[in-house]
């Protein structure tokens, strides 16, 4: 028999509304003109997530791992797939057995997945992908680019060129500007100025070009982005960049944790100090006694602790080690609410404490 842990920690993934979230930025998109690739790697692929995807209908869903994708093909997804990351060449035979259009930015990668689509009885499409100045993937010579194009149109049989795309803010920290855009829509034009005929996809980007649909400022040639964050955690664009998105949930995942003590302690360590369990030298506040809870999970299964956002109002993280979660509930306490040993505490995420939660064995997820 295998082991499945139940209980807590757990996570919560509210369906409806992340199917809500889904066919806002659709419908929103659409009104631009746009479609959308459902972006799930942020949870894992969670099947009953990219269900959701499906139900909504939207043009691809999308992944940069290819074990998320067959997943969804194993378990008789009809939505087209699309892989987000560029191929390695050690895994093109399951790119093209799997997906059924990968970004793509190497002639190696190229030529080995037109390879595998000819034994593999297949047309398999690629969107190339140009480097506008976030400096992560694409061609940065555009003159090289157009070339290579024009070779996979005239040269490489069983792939077709579906489009091309870029990204930026991933890491760069590049805004999505009308400008940037206009600037991949120039690169689409020279290819298609070389191969003869148009583009079906000018892919525009990620969450951070959601915010051209917000501005109704999308060019009108952007026909499709890859949306993740904007509609899993809907965080990016209200919280930093000020968007009113008062229609998307910001609460589809909740972390939900059991306190496991509570004890009034110093605050500050009492002994020679040295490192702490990650080798790293640590300042500790000394604000006298305070009352103290841990709770059953750590930084295996989230993270960062200062990326968990508790829902109670005066609850502080003051850190975490493997397994073992530290709060200070003084005021919590002082506020007249009790906090015991078995309480479940529920916390808000972040893009990256979703990615840990939901590759982290000890975690149940639960879906509502
Ligand atoms: C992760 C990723 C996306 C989705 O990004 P979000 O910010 O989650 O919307 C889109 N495109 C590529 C190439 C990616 O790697």
């Amino acid at each position: 028999m295998v082991y499945v842990k139940r209980g807590y920690p757990r996570l919560v993934v509210d369906l409806n509304k992340l199917y809500h979230n889904i066919e806002v930025a659709k419908n929103k998109c659409a009104e631009t003109g746009a479609e959308i690739a459902g972006v799930i790697k942020g949870c894992t692929g969670l099947v009953p997530c990219a269900r959701q995807f499906e139900r909504a209908g939207v043009k691809y869903l999308a992944s940069s791992r290819i074990e998320q994708l067959a997943r969804l093909k194993e378990n008789g997804f009809s939505t087209p797939l699309l892989m987000v990351r560029i191929p390695m060449l050690s895994e093109t035979e399951d790119i093209v057995r799997y997906c059924d259009c990968s970004l793509n930015s190497e002639m190696a990668v190229l030529n080995a997945l037109n390879e595998q689509a000819g034994l593999q009885n297949k047309i398999h499409k690629v969107i190339l992908m140009a480097d506008c100045g976030d400096l992560r993937e694409g061609w940065w010579d555009k003159g090289e680019m157009v070339r290579d194009a024009l070779r996979v149109e005239e040269q490489l049989a069983n792939l077709h060129l579906e489009g091309v795309g870029f990204n930026v803010g991933c890491y760069g920290s590049v805004m999505a500007t009308p400008d940037k855009l206009e600037e991949l829509i120039h690169v689409a034009e020279d290819i298609e100025g070389a191969i003869g005929r148009e583009l079906e996809i000018i892919s525009g980007g990620a969450t951070g070009s959601f915010m051209r649909v917000m501005d109704g400022d999308l060019p009108e040639r952007i026909n499709m982005l890859r949306i993740g964050e904007g509609i899993l955690l809907a965080y990016d664009l209200p919280v930093l960049y000020g968007y009113d998105s008062g229609d998307l949930y910001r609460d589809v995942f909740t972390l939900r944790a059991e306190v496991i003590e509570v004890k009034d302690k110093p605050s500050h360590p009492v002994g020679k100090i040295g490192y702490d369990a990650f080798g790293h030298q640590i300042r500790y506040e000394d604000r006298g006694i305070r009352r103290r809870a841990l709770l059953g999970l750590g930084k295996c299964d989230y993270g960062d602790p200062a990326e968990l956002l508790p829902r109670m109002q005066g609850l502080q993280i003051l850190g975490a080690s493997s397994d073992h979660t530290i709060l200070d509930i003084q005021d919590v306490v002082r506020r007249g609410i009790e906090i015991r040993v078995g309480d479940i505490l529920e916390f808000d995420l972040k893009y990256a404490t979703i990615v840990y939660l939901t590759n982290s064995d000890n975690v149940e997820v639960v879906y509502i």
